[in-house]
């Protein structure tokens, strides 16, 4: 028989080796749950294979270089398959999107699926995450089109530090350019990611911290994670959350905050001055795969159920093929149903990794 015990303080559901949210307090009509009972909440999309820098730590520069054969268009959704895609999974409990990438603000005309996205009934929450260096010609027209929410990725604000973060794409003065607009077109608080790689950009986590809780944006701090095969992974160069939270702390006070929702991937903090929030994102070192309601739609159309998934399930075809909605609505019933997904709960547990995992720009942040 399984083991299975409830924390009422934490709300966790311990069964055999998963820690589950205690997901009866989700509020869900429709939902279809996988076999550790985790219910489909989320999509991110990624819309393009394609990005305008070349972060070492998810699209390495010596790889993706000049020769470099990136999806013709005729493999990549259009927007209306996407869409249509949205529609179907929102009749299985889906209430948030992210559009990410790769980078989005490279799909052409990325404004015209928000718009397309936003009009979608039981569409509650749509975000975008993005490197914010093309911001300033498309955030009022993403404001317009009904994207609620930004997210901005920035590591670091040493310009060294940055470009080599980057694979020297950008300065820092450019994101900021980016982040200016997106307040003028009303987007705040913004969330702000910073992935922390230790001995490249540990060392300025308290400055960038500072800077964002002047500026009153929410700025979370990612530990680098194993996504992909090709960014060299090593644990040697993960700063844990906890080592992030003591070096703000020793400097700006800080005090745990609760979730704002069950299964957060966020641990909070609020600064003891009452000057805003911060907050870290443990993948590694303490993995929330128990609450993990998130499913990842690659830009050619296909569904992965974990980040770190080795393999997706191909909706492309069918679609293309002519499959009704019921069809394709089945496809993804099963696959969510069937999961057992938590990577990162035993990645601590398994000396060997999946072999070939997808990359992080295919499937997205
Ligand atoms: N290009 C956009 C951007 O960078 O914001 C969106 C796509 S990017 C893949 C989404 C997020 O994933 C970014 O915040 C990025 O820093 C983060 N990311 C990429 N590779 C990572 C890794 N190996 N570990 C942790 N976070 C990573
Ligand atoms: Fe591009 Fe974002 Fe990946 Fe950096 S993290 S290479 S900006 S997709
Ligand atoms: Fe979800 Fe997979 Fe990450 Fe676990 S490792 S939280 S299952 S995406």
């Amino acid at each position: 028989m399984t083991r299975q015990s409830h924390c009422n303080i934490c709300n966790i559901i311990v069964r055999g080796n998963i820690n589950l949210i205690n997901v009866t307090k989700w509020p869900m009509p429709m939902m279809i749950k996988d076999q550790f009972q985790r219910p489909l909440r989320d999509l991110r999309i990624s819309v393009t294979d394609r990005c305008n820098f070349r972060c070492p730590y998810c699209m390495p520069a010596e790889i993706f270089g000049a020769g470099y054969k990136f999806l013709p268009k005729s493999e990549l959704l259009t927007f209306s398959e996407m869409t249509r895609l949205v529609q179907i999974l929102v009749g299985l409990g889906v209430v948030k999107l992210r559009l990410t990438g790769g980078e989005p603000l490279l799909r052409r005309d990325i404004e015209q699926l928000v718009a397309m996205l936003a009009a979608i009934d039981g569409v509650e929450d749509m975000a975008m995450t993005t490197n914010a260096y093309l911001l300033p010609g498309k955030v009022q027209a993403l404001r317009e089109a009904g994207l609620q929410r930004l997210t901005i990725s920035l590591d670091s604000l040493d310009d060294a530090v940055f470009r080599k973060m980057n694979g020297d794409r950008a300065c820092v003065a450019d994101v900021l350019k980016g982040l200016e607009a997106a307040e003028q077109a009303g987007f705040s608080p913004l969330k702000i990611n910073a992935v922390v790689q230790r001995g490249v950009n540990d060392h300025t986590i308290v400055d960038l911290a500072r800077f964002f809780k002047e500026r009153g944006h929410i700025l979370r701090f990612i530990e680098y994670m194993d996504v992909g095969n090709i960014n060299g992974w090593r644990m040697d160069d993960v700063v844990p959350a906890s080592e992030i939270v003591s070096r703000i702390d020793a400097e700006m006070p800080l005090e745990a905050l609760p979730p704002n929702y069950p299964g957060e991937v966020a641990t909070r903090f609020r600064y003891r001055d009452g000057g805003g929030e911060v907050g870290v994102i443990a993948s590694v070192t303490k993995p929330f795969c128990g609450g993990c309601t998130r499913l990842r739609l690659s830009c050619e159309g296909v569904f992965y159920t974990c980040l770190f998934a080795a393999q997706g399930t191909d909706l492309r075809t069918p679609m293309r093929d002519g499959a009704s909605d019921d069809e394709l609505k089945a496809i993804v019933r099963k696959m969510w149903r069937e999961r057992t997904d938590r990577y990162s709960e035993e990645r601590t547990e398994v000396t060997s990794a999946p072999a070939q995992k997808v990359e992080m720009y295919h499937i997205g942040g």
